[in-house]
């Protein structure tokens, strides 16, 4: 397979040959279609599997399909080196269409994030207890606009540290949205998440 024919348009084709990426990976090739069709994705997938550009690629491929382009999409991590190494990802793949993306992560500066936000990012990556902090503190920032929500390694995610974060998060997001769960495990407690955020039965199990 390649990527054209799990239905990217030519500029993201392109994006992936710039990456040097001569074919999909597995769960490239699963997910993929299935998120440009609109589903909600759960997928079972490791680091190293391609799982970032299995959700970063079909987030940019409607936000390339929509204008003017609004807050688009929020990616929750659990830790701040793997949402910045997704927001390298999305700002690599999505430099030829203009994507502005904030990391809002632990242990950096507030006021910078902030600023980054007033600048109306497409996409936000964070760590759940940051992203909260941002919910309640910065003014006009909100996520009731964002159509896609990606719970990135929800195993991790479900950790106690995180969990009463992740709950008022998802208290105050759309229901009327696309949501992508990738695990490196299905625990009791994923897929109580599962159940919690994906719409039944519109979707795919990898
Ligand atoms: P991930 O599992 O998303 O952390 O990705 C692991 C690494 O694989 C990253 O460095 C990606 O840049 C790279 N990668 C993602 N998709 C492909 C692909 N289709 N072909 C080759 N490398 C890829």
């Amino acid at each position: 397979t390649t990527f054209a024919e799990l239905g990217l348009c030519p500029e993201l084709v392109a994006a992936c040959d710039a990456m040097g990426w001569t074919a999909p990976t597995r769960i490239q090739a699963e997910a993929i279609p299935c998120a440009l069709q609109g589903k909600d994705v759960v997928a079972l997938a490791q680091t190293g599997s391609g799982k970032t550009a299995a959700f970063v690629l079909p987030i940019l491929q409607a936000l390339l399909e929509t204008t003017p382009r609004p807050f688009f999409a929020c990616v929750l991590s659990p830790k701040r080196e793997l949402a910045i190494q997704i927001a390298d990802q999305f700002r690599a793949l999505g430099s030829a269409i203009g994507l502005v993306c904030s990391v809002l992560v632990g242990g950096v500066d507030r006021v910078q994030q902030a600023i980054s936000l007033a600048k109306r990012p497409h996409i936000v990556v964070a760590t759940p207890g940051r992203l909260l902090d941002h919910l309640m503190n910065t003014k006009g920032f909100a996520l009731d606009k964002m159509k896609y929500l990606v719970l990135d390694e929800a195993d991790e995610l479900l950790h106690v540290e995180f969990e009463k974060a992740l709950n008022d998060i998802l208290k105050v997001i759309p229901k009327d949205r696309i949501t992508f769960l990738f695990s490196a495990t299905m625990t009791k407690k994923v897929n109580k998440l599962k159940r919690a955020c994906i719409r039944v039965p519109a979707k795919l199990e990898v």
